[in-house]
């Protein structure tokens, strides 16, 4: 079932401040990059804004928040040219082929690759718009049937035929682990995918920049091992609340 997502149909905590959590969450980073002995500009923080309207996204922007992530293209298209042109987007959900042609306009990352044809398609795509297409390559790391993402051997072999593709450039791997309230728990998922990109960059011989691990409940787990880019909504923006019937009229 394809959910969409309209912020007209989420009801919003007006009491949440976004410069605190912001701040908060920007200590948290330094803070885990301290304790694993990284330097602090060696994570990036993606805004995760799925159901947010434009109006925050702006006003995150205004605190100086440049990157942001969308993981529906519907949604992505109806509200990225409501907002600040100086912002970065990077594209963190399934995508669908037919989808491909908007992503690779919108985006400047596709964060959830997941099969060679899907790949196939975008690098088609970013052919056809005269650019070039950065991706990360989506893992599920814990064999989940109701997630997407590549199974650990099939990215590995599939690997070269990826980095072929002439529009796209891999540069790493793409996680959600299974949920936990105990980010504790998230770890030997985030030591996995790692340990996945070291097996990737000797395919290649060359070295993956990125690692994106990490969400609003595990990030600073996430930054321990390695996490390069971390996606964060609901520390940042709230709690998404329970979906209401109808629009408020
Ligand atoms: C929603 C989402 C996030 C952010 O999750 P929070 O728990 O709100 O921080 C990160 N990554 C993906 C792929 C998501 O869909």
């Amino acid at each position: 079932m394809e959910r969409i997502y309209d912020s007209r149909f989420w009801i919003y905590d007006s009491a949440v401040s976004l410069a605190d959590n912001l701040d908060a969450i920007q200590q948290r980073i330094r803070a885990a990059c301290g304790r694993a002995g990284r330097a602090a500009a060696s994570v990036t923080l993606v805004a995760v804004a799925k159901t947010q309207p434009a109006e925050v996204v702006n006003e995150l922007a205004a605190l100086g928040q440049v990157l942001f992530g969308e993981n529906k293209i519907q949604e992505a298209r109806a509200k990225i040219p409501l907002c600040s042109g100086k912002l970065r987007w990077h594209f963190i959900g399934h995508l669908q082929s037919n989808k491909c042609r908007d992503a690779v306009e919108l985006f400047e990352m596709i964060e959830s690759v997941d099969s060679l044809a899907l790949a196939q398609e975008i690098n088609k795509r970013a052919e056809a718009a005269a650019k070039r297409m950065p991706i990360l390559l989506e893992v599920n790391v814990a064999g989940e049937a109701s997630k997407f993402g590549y199974q650990p051997e099939r990215l590995l072999a599939e690997l070269e035929q990826l980095n072929a593709l002439p529009r796209l450039e891999v540069h790493g791997l793409m996680a959600i682990p299974p949920f936990t309230p105990v980010p504790e728990k998230a770890r030997p998922y985030f030591q996995k995918l790692r340990e996945l990109k070291a097996r990737a960059e000797s395919v290649l011989g060359a070295p993956l920049p990125h690692l994106s691990m990490g969400m609003s409940g595990d990030f600073e787990v996430a930054i321990e091992e390695g996490a390069t880019i971390v996606r964060v909504g609901a520390a940042l923006f709230g709690e998404r609340k329970a979906k209401i019937e109808a629009p408020i009229s």
